[in-house]
């Protein structure tokens, strides 16, 4: 018998050769644009998320829980205390009685809330109409359910983006059996009106169609106008994932936590891959949360907090040749560079973090096809401090 040695395979040779399921996904653009601003020492003004910490209590109210013992597997649709809290809160603010019971599910963060809502939808072939600048998780999302993303492109001019809605109109096939929405909406900032939502139930009404609305930044609206939650529209709701995520709301995007809220028939369904994604969402921070949510004053006081902090960032842009756009809703600032530079977005963003020190993102990252606007994206959920040496550093341009 001889003996048979198995050679090492070469370092660039696979074990396993593997097709991939999403053959044309990288690194997201928010990962590579934070790593290039800490390479660099910019001023990270890229990815979404505040660099202050959250409020202490809140932090008290985890800690307490975790102390009480509130440590080991929560019901599968989330703890009862947070779900009702959540229900309490779109009932008072938009009208809505939704069954903590049944029509709630707390989620692992609003990306989790909207895969399983797609996964759980979408069927292989299914169409998904989505409207461009989208949020980076959709398009993988409605990939790996096998369904097919159908673009709508939102119009951009003077008075900043809108939806064409006679466009998504056009776009609805017999095969539509998802129509995605975003609103404050990342990566523009524009707000739907009460006219947006009745365009809306004009395409849905009729057809199969459901409706998945992620409204993230729900308590991120500016200038007195109010958000337009699909929960106020009774026709709308009644076929609607209502995705939410409190990482926005309270500060806190490394906890990961967000919720669902869906009629009954849609959430059973919800909740059939809800269990074998995530099964449920850890303990302690759900109590926590609960116990916070007693308070409305948080979210009621978000707006000021952030509309003052907008109003700092847009005042200090205006001495540059940045042309900015409106900023209605979201923590995110918009501006058209044509005046400063003619790099492609991308470019633009890697050259302001490299050379100025500010890093953004471009919003041709939010793009299917490549697409260049001559627009890129600024966070302004950052202290003043923040704010103010990236304005500093922002002003030669
Ligand atoms: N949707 C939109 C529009 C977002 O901007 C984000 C995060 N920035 C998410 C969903 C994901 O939220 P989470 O971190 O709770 O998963
Ligand atoms: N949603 C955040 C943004 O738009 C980033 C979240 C992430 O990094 N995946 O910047």
């Amino acid at each position: 018998m001889t003996m048979q040695t198995l050679s090492p395979p070469a370092p660039d040779q696979p074990l396993i050769s593997l097709q991939s399921r999403l053959p044309n996904v990288g690194t997201t653009i928010f990962t590579v644009m934070s790593a290039l601003a800490s390479e660099k020492g910019a001023v990270n003004l890229g990815q979404g998320f505040p660099d202050f910490d959250c409020d202490p209590a809140l932090v008290d109210a985890v800690t307490s829980s975790m102390k009480e013992g509130f440590n080991q597997y929560p019901p599968m649709t989330g703890v009862p205390a947070l779900r009702e809290a959540i229900a309490a809160k779109i009932g008072a603010l938009y009208g809505r009685r939704y069954d903590p019971a049944s029509e709630i599910t707390i989620t692992a963060g609003a990306t989790q809330a909207l895969l399983t809502a797609i996964l759980c939808t979408v069927h292989p072939g299914d169409e998904v109409l989505i409207i461009e600048p989208v949020y980076d998780s959709y398009v993988p999302s409605i990939e790996l359910a096998g369904g097919k993303p159908v673009f709508v492109q939102m119009e951009v001019g003077a008075e900043g983006y809108s939806i064409p809605w006679a466009k998504v109109a056009a776009a609805v096939t017999p095969k539509t059996r998802l129509l995605m929405i975003n609103s404050p909406h990342n990566p523009t900032g524009t707000v739907l009106k009460p006219s947006d939502m009745q365009a809306l139930a004009d395409i849905v009404r009729g057809t199969e169609i459901l409706i998945v609305s992620d409204e993230v930044y729900e308590h991120m609206v500016y200038d007195g106008a109010r958000h337009e939650s699909v929960c106020r529209y009774p026709e709308l709701a009644a076929r609607s994932f209502v995705v939410s995520s409190f990482g926005k709301t309270y500060h806190v995007t490394g906890w990961k936590i967000g919720f669902v809220a869906a009629p009954a028939a849609l959430s059973a369904e919800f909740r059939k891959v809800h269990q074998f994604n995530v099964f449920t969402v850890n303990t302690p921070v759900q109590h926590g949360m609960a116990r916070h949510m007693a308070n409305p004053a948080p979210y009621l006081d978000l707006p000021a907090f952030y509309q003052r902090k907008r109003d700092l960032f847009r005042d200090g842009l205006k001495a540059t040749r940045f042309r900015l756009l409106p900023s209605e809703g979201t923590y995110f600032q918009c501006v058209d560079y044509s005046a400063i530079s003619t790099l492609p977005e991308a470019d633009f963003a890697k050259w302001l973090t490299a050379e100025i020190g500010v890093a953004a993102i471009p919003v041709s990252a939010f793009y299917n096809e490549p697409r260049e606007s001559g627009i890129v994206r600024f966070c302004f959920a950052k202290k003043d401090e923040t704010l103010q040496t990236a304005l500093q550093r922002l002003a030669s341009l």
